[in-house]
């Protein structure tokens, strides 16, 4: 499902180049889960990023969903993206103009998909999440937990082959936490949904089948649990 060999980032910053990526390699089956864990500056973030196609390497590659992708342009890891990929980002990225329902329904407007049919998927989704009663809320009106299970909900609107969470629990507290690991692990269950998840939550860690450990750019540990 996805493939990563030698993958390398280096940033082009004010100091100098930053090598925040080394040589990373590490092959995920269908239906397997992957926790990235690891101090902060470590690269998790940067390394979800390239996995998702949402940037390219320096050196290295990235195949997903049988897709070689780091030497697509934009247009074509968009594609790609909107046909395998869920995103789940760590600041949420909803569109504030747009309510709960419209923004679960962003990945199928994108591409081109809307319609009535997919109003009903969207709505079932929120229901998932527990939000059925929100359908209407914008951002605004939502709790930090609650647009976090609004951007899960639009993360499955495309029902991706692959999930990326960056930090799905960062902003929970316990019980909310617990039910968000539910969330993610059932739909994981139910639809065979391959999942990488960057997290500093042990618990959440725990219930991955694999836990890559990260520090200073480099795979310090790779653990099949
Ligand atoms: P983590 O998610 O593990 O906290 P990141 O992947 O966000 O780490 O960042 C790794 C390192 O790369 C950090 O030192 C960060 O400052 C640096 N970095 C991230 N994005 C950029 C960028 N666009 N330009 C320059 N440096 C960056
Ligand atoms: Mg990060």
């Amino acid at each position: 499902m996805l493939k990563v060999e030698r993958l390398t980032k280096t940033y082009r910053a004010a100091g100098g180049p930053l090598t925040v990526l080394r040589e990373v390699s590490f092959e995920l089956e269908a239906g397997a889960s992957l926790a990235v864990v690891g101090p902060s500056g470590s690269g998790k973030t940067t390394l979800l990023g390239l996995c998702a196609g949402l940037d390219r390497p320096t050196s290295g590659n990235v195949v997903l969903a049988g897709k070689p992708i780091g030497a697509l342009d934009e247009d074509k890891r968009a594609l790609v993206r909107n046909a395998h990929v869920g995103f789940m980002f760590q600041n949420f990225q909803l569109v504030p103009t747009l309510t709960a329902l419209e923004n679960v329904l962003v990945p199928l407007e994108l591409a081109g998909k809307g319609g009535l049919s997919t109003e009903v998927a969207g709505r079932e989704l929120l229901e998932r999440v527990g939000l059925a009663d929100r359908r209407d809320h914008y951002p605004v009106q939502l709790s930090g937990g609650e647009q976090q299970r609004v951007a899960l909900a639009r993360a499955f609107m495309n029902s991706p082959k692959i999930l990326f969470c960056d930090e799905p629990t960062g902003n929970l507290d316990g019980d909310t936490a617990q039910a968000m690991i539910e969330l993610i692990f059932g739909l994981n269950r139910e639809r065979r949904t391959t999942l990488v998840l960057v997290t500093h939550d042990h618990e959440l860690a725990k219930r991955c089948h694999r836990i890559i450990r990260l520090k200073g750019g480099l795979v310090i540990s790779d653990e099949t649990v």
